[in-house]
């Protein structure tokens, strides 16, 4: 396959492929915007669902936008706030119900009311101001039957139509002519590749600037599904950008890397951070030297880096960083220790530092990734 190097959008190119850390109600909790940067990040998701809920969609418009709100120049992608919305409903039916024209749910915040249509979807992360925006898509459960995946897929395609439509009336109405940003259309289909190649071609047809997967990634069995994520990248074009949404763990995200997808976005390594969870590489400069595939072990990449609990009293006494070859401000100034100590008296700096440090495991990850490219 002749891979893309390179995502344009109206902030600037983005380099293929790319990890984007989940700063869902518009932050990272607990960093700063050049603590972020810092960590190698350029890009970042926040969460249609949260925001339109809090701030509110409208106060977000009305404040300029969510860069100037959070004062973040950079690309922002943004969910369509469907796949919350779902396992709200799917938690608890008396939460809401999906029919043909959206999404009916209550706030968890005040239990007002809310719509979700594909419309609204679209016109919310217009106002958001986002740059990267995705279509309202019918996700089902995993566990699904083949009728049920079929009925989301025709869904989806529906939807994903109305989606296009009102992004280009948005683009009129707001003058974005020369400003556009990017939308992405996602293929659902289950387990099913009949499904997966159908929905993929129809939304081919319509024409997306690029293509998500949806739904899970992992079958009932916890297996990870290399056949489904394999032939839905090759059913769709070379020259688009490819988004698996929501993955994941850096080997489920090299796993992804080669089987055609290139765009990754994930809350695990902040979420892990803030629990003392450190991912670390256990030989980076043979990996960048020999690259990844040199050292691939039957298509699972665990073995290339491993984690630890900082939490651990085993760290006490250790003088040394998270890693001696990461250059992220965490291992450059201090110790396990000292991140032990900060953990075990609760204080926000340790969460703050494990979070820097995962950041730039996660980017530096796909730095790797490009390597191979060449
Ligand atoms: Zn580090």
């Amino acid at each position: 396959m002749n891979r893309i190097k390179k995502l344009k959008t109206r902030l600037g190119d983005i380099k293929i492929p790319f990890f984007m850390p989940d700063a869902t109600r518009a932050s990272i909790r607990g960093l700063t915007n050049n603590q972020i940067l810092a960590s190698g990040i350029s890009e970042i998701v926040v969460n249609t669902y949260h925001l339109m809920l809090k701030p509110g969609a409208n106060f977000l418009k009305n404040a300029g936008g969510i860069h100037r709100f959070m004062s973040w120049d950079g690309p922002i992608l943004t969910d369509s706030g469907g796949y919350q919305v779902y396992s709200l409903i799917h938690k608890n039916s008396k939460l809401g119900e999906v029919t043909e024209d959206g999404a009916r749910f209550r706030s968890v915040l005040d239990g007002s009311w809310h719509f979700l249509t594909p419309e609204k979807a679209i016109e919310i992360q217009f106002d958001i101001g986002s740059d990267m925006m995705v279509v309202l898509d019918d996700p089902r459960p995993p566990e699904s039957s083949f009728e049920i995946q079929e009925e989301a897929v025709y869904r989806t395609i529906r939807w994903a139509r109305r989606c296009k439509v009102e992004f280009d009336k948005q683009i009129k109405k707001r003058n974005l002519q020369n400003k556009e940003p990017l939308l992405f259309a996602v293929v659902q289909g289950g387990k099913h590749i009949d499904l997966r190649e159908y929905c993929a071609e129809q939304l081919v047809k319509i024409g997306f600037d690029g293509y998500g997967f949806g739904g899970r990634h992992i079958d009932e069995n916890g297996e990870f599904m290399d056949e489904i994520i394999k032939i839905t990248a090759n059913a769709l074009p070379e020259d688009k950008p490819k988004f698996a949404l929501g993955i994941g763990n850096p080997n489920d995200i090299i796993r992804c890397y080669f089987h055609g997808w290139d765009m990754f976005d994930c809350v695990i390594p902040s979420r892990e951070g803030r629990h003392g969870r450190i991912f670390f590489w256990n030989d980076l400069e043979n990996i960048k030297k020999k690259g990844i595939k040199y050292i691939e072990k039957n298509g699972d990449y665990k073995s290339l880096y491993d984690t630890m609990n900082i939490g651990n009293a085993k760290f006490k006494e250790d003088f040394t960083p998270f890693c001696e070859k990461c250059d992220c401000y965490a291992c450059k100034n201090y110790t396990k220790s000292y991140i032990n100590h900060l953990f075990s008296v609760k204080e926000s700096l340790g969460a703050q530092m494990a979070t820097v440090h995962n950041l730039r495991f996660y980017s530096e990850l796909v730095e790797i990734l490009r390597l191979e490219q060449n």
